[in-house]
């Protein structure tokens, strides 16, 4: 089969389409055809970290797939050939007590498709029946593959680790990613007033069509007095974190006292120094998330199947053009999903 492989680590210039053996299925797997996959920023991570003497090269990234279940396993019940699906690349053990209590993406073996194993850049991948979600009729494969780890990850970050409630204030930073875009949308839904930060004017004007009660962009002025003096100098109850070093302490410190910090990624690096005294005297929670499990990811999917909320497609690309899609994220113009585009139909 085709596939966007890379053989070395580097930029998106190592992206090349080649052969590469077809997925063979266990007999309690599900081959899927793929029809889209989005990129994700650690698909960029995975590209440009990949260590050159451990990494199980040649590799292709694509956590967020849709497409058509191709051939079902032996022991597979819930699903036949044809079936339109969308996938859940989280990969999880099933018999740690992590995964005993529910809480899959906190699985001492957890790993993600598309960054522990190959991904959906190619045209047929193999998963676990528990990984597949049948589609509803009317939900485009672009649509459905805008979605899985985005909106797992917000959904989760806010609703479960940040405990956001109604009335409250919320800061999202990066809120033209694919995270911070699904989090506007989620925490509307919560009820709560939303600060989101992005950076040029056609990138507001997207923020506030998904519901942000205030746009600050961080090119034309000092978000922070401005967020200070929107909120009468309280600060906000939640800030969601997925900038990293560069934002990190201006991120704890416009928080209300006892205010809840929920750090989800570290898109400008990973090391921050920080005032331990900021965090107990203003008696802050730091809060790490990542993904989601099993319940929370069917609870956000099936508000996405009712209508609830609406992913942001930013382009869509071909298989054959992949590295022009991991230079526009590369580049970072984008507003939503990069999605690629598998087969003709
Ligand atoms: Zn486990």
């Amino acid at each position: 089969m085709k596939a966007a492989v890379f053989y070395e680590p580097g930029g998106p210039e190592k992206i090349q389409i080649s052969e590469v053996p077809d997925p063979k299925p266990a007999p309690d797997q599900i081959l899927i055809k793929v029809k889209a996959c989005a990129l994700n920023h650690f698909d960029l991570l995975v590209l440009r970290e990949a260590d050159p003497e451990t990494f199980p090269f040649p590799f292709w990234g694509g956590a967020d797939i849709s497409g058509v279940v191709a051939q079902a396993g032996k022991s597979v019940s819930e699903f036949r050939t044809g079936d339109r699906v969308v996938i859940n690349p989280g990969l999880f053990c099933g018999n740690c007590e992590h995964c005993l209590a529910g809480e899959e993406c906190l699985c001492e073996r957890y790993g993600i498709i598309g960054d522990t194993v190959p991904g959906g850049f190619a045209e047929f991948i193999a998963v676990n029946e528990e990984n597949v979600l049948k589609l509803p009729d009317g939900i485009s494969y672009e649509e459905a593959a805008a979605l899985p780890v985005v909106y797992q990850t917000a959904w989760r970050a806010l609703m479960t680790r940040g405990a956001l409630q109604p009335g409250e204030d919320m800061l999202i930073l990066g809120a033209s990613g694919g995270v911070g875009s699904a989090a506007i949308q989620i925490a509307k839904l919560a009820g709560a007033r939303v600060f989101a930060v992005t950076s040029s004017a056609e990138k507001e004007s997207y923020a506030e069509e998904l519901g942000a009660d205030h746009v600050l962009n961080r090119n034309s002025g000092d978000i922070w007095k401005e967020l200070a003096n929107l909120t009468n100098q309280r600060g906000v109850d939640v800030v969601l974190e997925n900038v990293g070093a560069a934002t990190w302490n201006q991120s704890l410190r416009s928080l209300v006292r006892g205010g809840r910090l929920v750090t989800v990624g570290r898109t400008t690096g990973a090391l921050a120094e920080t005032d331990i005294k900021m965090i107990f005297w203003n008696q802050l929670q730091v809060i790490g998330s990542t993904m989601a499990n099993q319940k929370e990811f069917s609870k956000v999917m099936s508000l996405f199947f009712q209508g609830e909320l609406k992913p942001v497609i930013d382009s869509v690309f071909s298989l054959e053009q992949a590295r022009e899609a991991y230079q526009r994220l590369e580049a970072g113009e984008q507003f939503g999903k990069i999605i690629i585009k598998v087969g003709d139909d």
